[in-house]
């Protein structure tokens, strides 16, 4: 039956007729400017911009090196090095997500235990000279460091979905 309706739609071409009436119906009203960068548009508080890795509230990392992030990254963006501790815990040496290759997908947050690596609302940052792209460790907890407040609470409101 589902066959035969869509059949007879595409036949009356009742879809693309459907799609006019709507521009036709766009056309006749007032039009939306978003004066950006003085005026921006309301984000999710799901959005994905540049990384940051953060800290315990006792200022102990809180990435463990499990790699997870790096063999979960569907673009090879991450790269890590690790040792471990006297006190036998194991943390990273290096850090580095090349965000020239990143894709944004989130998926090194999803698969991250403990909530270290995150993506921030940041979407304005730039680089000046080649090889900037690649953020390293001392940089995504500076990011981390200074966003935190605003970090916790995105991970709040989601925490339910989670
Ligand atoms: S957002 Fe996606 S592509 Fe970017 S570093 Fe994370 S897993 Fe890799
Ligand atoms: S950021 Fe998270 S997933 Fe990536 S190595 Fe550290 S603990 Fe593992």
């Amino acid at each position: 039956m589902n066959r035969i309706t869509s059949y007879f739609k595409s036949l009356l071409l009742i879809e693309l007729l459907g799609g006019l009436w709507l521009t036709l119906k766009y056309l006749f009203r007032p039009k939306y400017t978003v004066m950006y960068p003085m005026e921006k548009i309301p984000q999710s508080h799901r959005f994905r911009g540049i990384h940051a890795l953060r800290r315990y509230p006792n200022g102990e990392e809180r990435c463990i090196a499990c790699k997870l992030c790096e063999a979960v990254c569907p673009a090879l963006a991450i790269t890590i090095d690790s040792e471990k501790r006297s006190d036998g815990t194991r943390r990273t040496t290096r850090y580095d997500i090349d965000l020239f290759k990143c894709i944004y997908c989130g998926f090194c947050e999803e698969s991250c235990p403990v909530d270290s690596i995150v993506e921030t609302h940041v979407l304005e940052y730039h680089f000046d000279a080649r090889g900037q792209n690649v953020v390293t460790k001392p940089q995504l907890l500076a990011i981390g460091d200074r966003l935190e407040a605003e970090l916790a609470e995105r991970r709040q409101l989601d925490a339910r979905f989670r």
